[in-house]
């Protein structure tokens, strides 16, 4: 299950109306461990394709240094389809390395309404998951605090 923050999710969709017709690519990196993505890095597709996306390898390279040094790792890895459904390609699953992250798919191919969807890819094995928006990581916290008060936990005054 991916939980996500709404202000990621609209920066990724405008990403990818941005580069539509065009593949459109990025991360969204956290901190290790906390399987929460937090910081919005676009990249710029090398392969300027409609049907195919590739990380430019100096900007990967650059990336990769900088989650090094922040203790971060790409919580999230994703790209559009301009013309197809939002499920992973062949190539896709292929070249998905990072059997940790969320493989977010965008689909553009409508003009007015996006898809999005977001998949497990381990060993060549697809699992879709389930996805929540939420405004803040922390008003899910407090939702989940709040349900585990019960009568018992209030303090007697008297
Ligand atoms: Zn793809």
């Amino acid at each position: 299950m991916l939980v996500i923050r709404r202000d990621l999710v609209d920066a990724m969709v405008a990403h990818a109306r941005e580069d539509h017709p065009d593949e459109a690519c990025g991360v969204l990196a956290g901190p290790e461990g906390s399987d929460r993505p937090e910081r919005f890095i676009p990249m710029t597709n090398a392969a300027r394709s409609p049907t195919f996306y590739q990380f430019d390898s100096m900007e990967q390279l650059r990336l990769h240094r900088e989650l090094e040094a922040n203790d971060e790792v790409p919580v999230v890895i994703y790209h559009s389809h301009t013309a197809t459904e939002a499920y992973p390609s062949r190539t896709d699953v292929n070249i998905a390395a990072e059997p940790g992250a969320h493989y977010v798919l965008v689909s553009t191919r409508d003009p007015q309404e996006h898809e999005f969807r977001s998949y497990r890819i381990v060993d060549g094995a697809v699992t879709e998951e389930p996805v929540e928006i939420v405004d803040a990581y922390d008003a899910s916290i407090e939702r989940f605090m709040l349900s585990n008060t019960g009568p018992d936990d209030v303090p007697d005054c008297r």
